[in-house]
């Protein structure tokens, strides 16, 4: 049979650029990794094409790089492909303001759309010699799954991936059975709590905020997370609500793709009701108006929620988190220490605060369930922090299955 060489550029024993190599001729997936120090790339190569799974820098990041030596194509969702160029762009700007040039010219973001090729789900193309699937992934509007496949030889790569529906999203679709599967582990090793329970404690800090006369402030990713949130808010019908920072323009992208959005109809109409609040003039009214507000950066490492705690730091308020925190980011110091602290200012918050789990990735039964019903001969774990454990799991529950946690440079055939 077919022999497929596979190289872990990154996203191996790590979250975060995320980049697998077939063939020394397409790439599933080419990200930046983001953290507190200069961003990492992947490496500028020349090759045919990249299968982008969603727009998240962690997997397209680096897709500008590659514009130094080639002009490969990208093939993703065309709500991807939106998205991705909005957050590309605003990285770049972000970037260079923290003081990292990346190693591309903004030139090359240009050049990258110019040769983005939309494919829609259970559409199929042909790419450098494999016959190409996408399949809808349920963690963002657009994400997907991709099946490859090569003279028979069937490889699944989940990207990052939700089996369960959400407000905003339908869970995952899979496809039959697969020889070869690579899939993200980011909550390989843990349980998300059961979302009606976290939903109630979320309503209730809510309430309680908000009874004692407080402003409710929700730090929230632009893609995805806010949208959630916006459709749990409209859930329960809470007013004087305002929408800041590149949420704006997300949720205008997702709006616009509206046909594998779940709940459309209460999507627009909560964006219908909130206030989207353009410049200072507008933010500082805001902060004498509403109640509730969903705005930028999740992690607080920018955006308008740094200018509303700065504003706001001496009020009545309440600060709910509603995504991951990374480590020594913004976000997770001010939660640990009550102490809110950037590049350009320290100070402290007395505030009640809480953190809620409404993740967009699978959990660990559901990450062994797509094991199950994909019953695959070989599965590489990846995008995970102790990818090395899960894949011992996977060994203890499949015993036929072959499983091996890729370190970053291996190459394996298949
Ligand atoms: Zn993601
Ligand atoms: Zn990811």
């Amino acid at each position: 049979m077919i022999k497929i060489k596979i190289e872990f550029l990154g996203g191996a024993h790590e979250v975060g650029k995320s980049g697998f190599l077939l063939d020394g001729r397409v790439a599933l997936d080419y990200g930046v990794k983001i953290g507190m120090e200069e961003p990492e790339y992947l490496p500028s190569l020349k090759i045919d094409a990249v299968l982008l799974s969603h727009a998240h820098l962690d997997h397209c990041g680096s897709i500008p790089v590659l514009f130094n030596k080639g002009h490969p194509k990208t093939i993703a969702t065309p709500e991807t492909l939106d998205l991705s160029k909005m957050l590309l762009m605003d990285s770049y700007k972000v970037s260079l303001k923290q003081g990292y040039k990346p190693p591309y010219r903004k030139q090359n973001i240009k050049k990258a759309f110019a040769r983005f090729d939309p494919i829609e789900y259970n559409e199929q193309r042909n790419v450098a010699g494999f016959n190409v699937e996408y399949f809808d992934a349920g963690h963002i509007p657009g994400s997907s799954g991709i099946l490859l496949n090569k003279e028979g030889k069937r490889i699944f790569y989940t990207g990052d991936i939700n089996l369960s529906s959400t407000y905003l999203l339908n869970g995952a679709t899979l496809p039959k059975k697969t020889d070869v599967l690579i899939m993200e582990s980011t909550y390989g090793n843990r349980e998300h709590p059961p979302r009606e329970e976290e939903e109630k404690r979320f309503v209730d800090a809510v309430n309680e905020g908000l009874e004692k006369g407080e402003k409710i402030l929700l730090p929230c990713f632009a893609v995805g997370r806010s949208q959630e949130v916006l459709l749990m808010l409209n859930k329960y019908r809470y007013k004087k609500i305002a929408i800041d920072g590149m949420i704006k323009q997300s949720s205008e992208i997702i709006l616009y793709y509206k046909k594998n959005i779940r709940n459309y109809q209460n999507l627009k109409s909560i964006l219908d009701r909130v206030t989207w609040v353009r410049g200072t003039r507008a933010r500082d009214e805001a902060i004498d108006t509403k109640n509730i507000f969903v705005t930028t950066s999740g992690m607080m490492t920018g955006g308008p929620i740094v200018y509303l705690l700065e504003k706001m730091r001496n009020d009545n308020i309440r600060i709910i988190f509603t995504g991951y925190l990374v480590e020594d980011t913004p976000g997770r110091r001010l939660f640990e220490t009550g102490i809110f602290s950037n590049d350009e200012d320290e100070f402290p918050i007395d505030a009640p605060m809480f953190r809620f789990d409404f993740s967009a990735h699978a959990g660990q039964s559901e990450l062994l369930d797509i094991v199950r019903r994909l019953n695959p001969k070989k599965v590489f774990v990846v995008h995970g922090d102790d990818t090395d454990k899960f894949a011992d799991l996977i060994s203890d529950e499949f015993k036929d299955v072959d499983v091996e946690a890729p370190e970053i440079g291996d190459v394996a055939t298949i």
